[in-house]
């Protein structure tokens, strides 16, 4: 990308919220039910139903905006969108225009150059899922499943704050993390709970006035949302570059291609004719029903990462892939809570071994097969010398793979470490009497073959001499 240009990219988030029934009606929002087995008449909009709010939206849309530190609307109300789709039976789409439940929210992200970077939020409004059209194994026809129609939705949109698709990722983990904290929505990307609308222009440096955007839609892993920023932003960029001109449109992301495809030029507001829905009053909410709802919220991401830094003593880029999800940070607690050994070095093998065998075998971290218990004694174990932290290696794969305890395994496979200095002593003598070329050269002053000899010595005792008296010895021997 030239020097020249700066990127300027706004985000729409769509989380689904975790209520067991719709928006307005008393259907099931349960995922993956047969066709069209969940939409009840209010969801199809049929003459003469009327929908009902689902108080526990609007109680998790409060505990968001708390969360972000926004403005909780005392009042807030619910506008018609009217379009034409056939995954939209109605007609139109219930949600909230001119006056949204959340306002003037704002999060904090690391920039390029690890500087705290303000974001601000705009606005959180609710609203309702359509219908999903279906076109695969139709065989040229497409079908339409209204299920999900009428399901909850919290939109999240960010000001025009983000400077790069790095920055747009980060920010949508933030936000990712917080409302799976607050309980309001599972998160899940792949069943679409979890998905953003990417908004992203470019301008020369200097300029104050945004240049023309394009809305990439629907992008639902961050693997995407950061490939189809990447992409858009070259695309302007070697548009303008050559004479052209950005449209104002919505694009589509192709993820086996890698590149955005124009879809639709893009719809003004007025295009959709909002007007108020008359058949949903005003949701009012007082003070004390938000200091309630205050009183919920949980420890956030940010706070619980500072602490692990302050209680534990553990590196702020460990804290902060500890505490993107909950349970995980649970977890390094439970085990830092349980060993003798440092919390460094739990979270050092929390984030190096287990996630590696976690992401190995598909897993998430509440159904690793170790628990948070036999690891803290596993690292016990390597804290009072019976292991070397090589050999921890081995154990943690037999633990996982069901072989028993660390102390089990350890007995079994005949793996604890030898501290004894004269059997380490009769070793290394061997060592350098099969070696005499290797000695010669160490002492001619070829210093770095001290890990020759100790590679030598583990080798002879399949690794499970003690490294630091290995080395002592050496050198005292050699010397
Ligand atoms: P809509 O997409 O419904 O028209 P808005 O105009 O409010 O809604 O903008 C939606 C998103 O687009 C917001 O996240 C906003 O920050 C972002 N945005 C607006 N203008 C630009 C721009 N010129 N470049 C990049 N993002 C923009
Ligand atoms: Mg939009």
């Amino acid at each position: 990308m030239s020097g020249q240009w700066e990127v300027v990219i706004g985000l729409e988030i769509h989380a689904q919220l975790a209520t067991k029934s719709k928006i307005f009606s008393a259907a099931s929002t349960a995922y993956g039910a047969e066709p069209n087995t969940q939409a009840c008449l209010v969801d199809l909009g049929y003459p003469g139903v009327l929908p009902v709010l689902n108080a526990e939206v609007v109680r998790m849309a409060a505990k968001f905006g708390l969360a972000v530190n926004a403005t909780v609307a005392p009042r807030s109300v619910f506008a018609r969108k009217n379009y034409f789709y056939p995954d939209l039976p109605k007609g139109y789409q219930i949600s909230q225009y001119e006056l949204p439940i959340v306002e003037h929210g704002e999060l904090f992200i690391a920039d390029a150059d690890g500087n705290e970077k303000r974001i601000g939020i705009t606005r959180a409004h609710l609203e309702e899922d359509a219908g999903k059209s279906i076109h695969e194994g139709l065989d040229g026809y497409s079908g339409i499943d209204l299920n999900r129609a009428g399901t909850p939705l919290l939109e999240i949109v960010s000001e025009p704050d983000l400077s790069s698709a790095r920055e747009a990722v980060a920010y949508m983990r933030k936000i990712h993390s917080i409302v799976r904290y607050l309980g309001i929505s599972d998160g899940n990307m792949q069943e679409g709970s979890f998905r953003c609308d990417a908004n992203v222009s470019v301008r020369p440096v200097g300029q104050d006035e945004l240049g023309t955007r394009a809305e990439i839609k629907n992008l639902n892993s961050f693997r995407y949302v950061e490939k189809a920023i990447n992409f858009e932003v070259e695309r302007q960029i070697e548009l303008i570059e050559d004479g052209g001109q950005v449209q104002q449109e919505t694009r589509l992301y192709d993820s086996d291609k890698d590149e955005t495809r124009s879809m639709r030029s893009k719809e003004e507001a007025n295009d959709y004719r909002y007007f108020p829905d008359p058949d949903l009053l005003p949701v009012e909410i007082d003070a004390a029903y938000i200091e309630a709802v205050r009183a919920t919220l949980p420890e956030l991401p940010d706070a619980k990462q500072q602490r692990f830094i302050d209680d534990y003593g553990i590196r702020e880029d460990d804290a902060a892939i500890l505490t993107t999800s909950l349970l995980l940070a649970d977890y390094f607690e439970a085990v830092a809570g349980a060993t003798e050994g440092k919390a460094q070095g739990v979270a050092n093998f929390i984030i190096g071994d287990l996630s590696s065998a976690l992401n190995r075998d598909g897993l998430d971290i509440e159904q690793s097969p170790v628990s948070a218990k036999d690891l803290a004694l596993m690292l016990d174990r390597i804290k009072d010398n019976t292991i070397s932290g090589k050999i921890a290696k081995e154990v943690f794969e037999a633990m996982w793979a069901g072989e028993g305890t660390a102390d089990e395994i350890i007995e079994a496979r005949g793996l604890k470490q030898i501290t004894d200095s004269s059997a380490i002593e009769a070793i290394v003598d061997n060592v350098i009497e099969a070696n005499p070329g290797q000695v010669a050269e160490y002492k001619a002053g070829k210093d770095k073959l001290i890990g020759f000899f100790v590679g030598q010595v583990m080798k002879e005792t399949g690794g499970k001499a003690n490294p630091g008296q290995v080395n002592a010895i050496l050198k005292d021997k050699l010397s």
